[in-house]
């Protein structure tokens, strides 16, 4: 089956298989990966060549002696007239860089389909710093550009492909329907935004029962909630379900992880919260719990939800709460 390309102006990658977040120990990097870290003024992403241990932690696990080959914003060589603007190279560099995951905010990007093994991404980076002819984008991010197009053969930005999957979302959706999850799937399948794999795991996942929460024990710790937020539909992983210390016999305390709403969308964050909901039956809980889904357990899921906390990657359709409560819970591989 083939995937529509109407306007194949800029091809986009499936942004459901690329998924960037928070590292929080050494374990979780791995020579070849995307990282992000934050620089003086703007993201910078790079691929690690190599990691070592740093002096400073015995453990090996807080910190790393890390080696990275990325793109700069800077051009190489003299340019004059137009070749300033259609013309030039991103001069490619290698550095060393000491992380402390504690401190600093960074990243990985995750990516599944992935064409590329670890050994071939750091060859194909190695090769690129040796040319020194990587493509200058005036207007583009070039460290993020050099580090996708090491990993995946494209060049793209996650953001702007984001915005563009958000814009073509609403003209096909023309603003009815956003809340019907099972519909916005078919559409951005059809559009060619996501992969057929995405596509039919989605469509999986969307046949689960939603069960209403009528009392205290109808609700787990690593549970997917759905709660109406901003009149819109609104998924949260349960971190914590706590002891009624109150005798309230209508309400339940919980402590969830969500893509929290703070003023503007590009303030969309992952924040943890404590409320309590009423046990009425207006939240609900998605039981994935028998196959066919294969789910993390709940102390995994909520590991998982608690990762991820102060990320600011939303995007509506593509990395909404939905899609960051099915990350926590589902063992998303393309090969089941
Ligand atoms: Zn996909």
């Amino acid at each position: 089956e083939e995937r529509e390309n109407s306007d194949s102006q800029f091809s986009l990658p499936c942004i459901e298989c690329v998924i960037p977040y928070r590292v929080t120990h050494r374990g979780e990097i791995d020579e070849g990966d995307h990282i992000i870290y934050a620089g003086a003024v703007y993201d910078h992403h790079a691929i690690i060549t190599e990691i070592a241990p740093d002096e400073r932690d015995e453990n090996n696990i807080k910190r790393a002696k890390v080696t990275l080959i990325h793109a700069t914003n800077t051009k190489l060589g003299v340019f004059s007239g137009l070749s300033k603007v259609f013309g030039g190279k991103a001069e490619i560099r290698r550095t060393v860089d000491y992380f402390d995951f504690e401190t600093s905010k960074i990243m990985i990007v995750k990516y599944f389909n992935a064409p590329f093994k670890a050994t071939d991404v750091i060859r194909r980076a190695e090769g690129e710093l040796e040319k020194q002819d990587f493509r200058y984008h005036l207007f583009g991010n070039n460290c993020e550009h050099f580090a996708t197009y090491c990993v995946t053969n494209e060049r793209f930005s996650m953001q702007v492909t984001k915005l563009k999957m958000t814009l073509r979302m609403f003209l096909s959706l023309r603003f009815v329907a956003l809340s019907n999850e099972k519909l916005r799937n078919q559409v951005a399948y059809e559009r060619g935004l996501i992969c057929k794999m995405c596509f039919e795991r989605n469509n999986k996942l969307f046949e689960a029962e939603k069960k209403p929460i009528k009392e205290k024990a109808d609700v787990q710790k690593g549970d997917i909630i759905t709660f109406s937020y901003w009149n819109l539909y609104h998924d949260a992983i349960v971190l914590e379900v706590h002891e009624d210390k109150v005798g309230h016999r209508n309400k339940v305390d919980l402590t969830f992880a969500h893509y929290a709403f703070c003023g503007q969308s590009e303030h969309y964050t992952i924040k943890q919260k404590r409320k309590t909901f009423p046990l009425n039956g207006s939240v609900t809980v998605t039981m994935y719990t028998s196959p066919p889904f294969k789910v993390y357990t709940s102390k995994e899921t909520v590991d998982r939800a608690k990762m991820r906390i102060d990320e600011q990657q939303f995007a509506f359709f593509a990395n909404d709460s939905s899609h960051f409560a099915r990350w926590c819970k589902f063992k998303l591989s393309h090969s089941s």
